[in-house]
């Protein structure tokens, strides 16, 4: 058998053109979403995902508020920046970049931030909600990866879904999403036992550890969906000039997980796009729900 491949980049494009439409809609009833996104240092990763985001928000005609803050900025200067955004009726999505620099309690930071505009999904009334099956703001990287899930099973109910880590980011989310969808999921991590026979199990996989390939095709079911979210860089040999050469790879084996999967992501241009494409979603999403104006449909869980 030879996968489909999942092309996040494509979905992702939809998923932005569908936003735009609706930023289009709702501000010509006088609304423009605005999304806030705060970097404290200057890790250069860091620094590249919020300039993608920025320019995202501004294509899609939302208002991209960004706030750079120098790494030895006090704890309490980045709560109070945060409780004035909590106030400004201009800004309906408000995310921190992690990490944060150490002299300041990340749990904090996510806690200042009033859930409504939460577009993370990472403060606790958000995981509380998610699990308790109510309205949240979903955290993006696993919304993505359940959309991808949607538009190719259709209906999930029923499947079979291993879920590889278990971080407050990817792992818990993506097994609750997949949970309130009905599927049988179980969540493993680096003290389960059995791991090949587990995910063998699965109609859906998954994959969150950061383990560059960790999962070969033989651990996968004929015919299962290969969700891979791992971005892990390796090294690659070298370029003509003699300088290190480096590839991006996911947590899957891609070749030979492909050879027996029904359908996979591939690494990059599969969850990765997704991320920013659902933090805009998430951006819009609480925007209507701020101003009372319908949500549009298939852009949130
Ligand atoms: P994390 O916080 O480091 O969590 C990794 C999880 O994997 C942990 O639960 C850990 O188990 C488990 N694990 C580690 N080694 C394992 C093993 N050998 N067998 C089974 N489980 C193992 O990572 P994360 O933040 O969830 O990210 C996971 C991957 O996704 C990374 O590659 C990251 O770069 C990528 N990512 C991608 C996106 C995107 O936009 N595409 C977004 C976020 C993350 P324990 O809990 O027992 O330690």
């Amino acid at each position: 058998m030879t996968a489909t491949i999942i092309d996040g980049k494509a979905f992702a494009a939809r998923i932005r053109a569908q936003v735009a439409q609706e930023v289009t809609r709702i501000r010509s009833a006088g609304v423009t979403p605005g999304l806030a996104v705060i970097l404290v240092g200057e890790d250069p990763a860091s620094a590249v995902y919020v300039r993608n985001k920025g320019k995202q928000t501004v294509e899609v005609g939302m208002e991209s508020f960004e706030h750079k803050l120098p790494a030895d900025t006090p704890e309490a200067d980045l709560l109070d920046l945060i409780a004035r955004l909590n106030a400004d009726p201009a800004v309906h999505g408000i995310l921190c970049q992690l990490p944060v620099p150490d002299h300041i309690d990340a749990d904090k930071v996510l806690a200042a931030i009033d859930p409504a505009k939460d577009v993370d999904g990472f403060h606790i009334s958000n995981v509380g909600l998610l699990a308790t099956g109510q309205k949240a703001m979903v955290p993006c990287t696993p919304l993505g990866c359940l959309m991808m899930l949607r538009d190719h099973h259709g209906s999930l109910s029923g499947l079979d879904a291993v879920v590889l880590g278990r971080s407050n980011i990817v792992g818990k989310p993506m097994a609750q999403l997949l949970l309130g969808d009905s599927c049988t999921v179980t969540i493993a991590h680096s003290r389960s036992k059995n791991l090949a026979e587990v995910v063998r199990r699965a109609d859906i996989v998954v994959a969150a550890v950061g383990r560059p390939e960790m999962v070969p095709g033989d651990w996968i079911k004929p015919g299962a969906t290969v969700i891979d979210v791992g971005i892990n860089r390796i090294d690659a040999g070298f370029k003509d000039d003699g300088s290190p050469r480096t590839r991006l790879v996911g947590d899957c084996d891609f070749d030979s997980c492909a050879a027996v999967a029904g359908a996979i992501t591939p690494v990059p241009g599969g969850v990765g796009p997704m991320t920013i494409a659902c933090l805009l979603a998430n951006t819009l999403t609480a925007c209507c729900r701020a101003n009372g104006l319908e949500e549009p449909e298939g852009l949130t869980a």
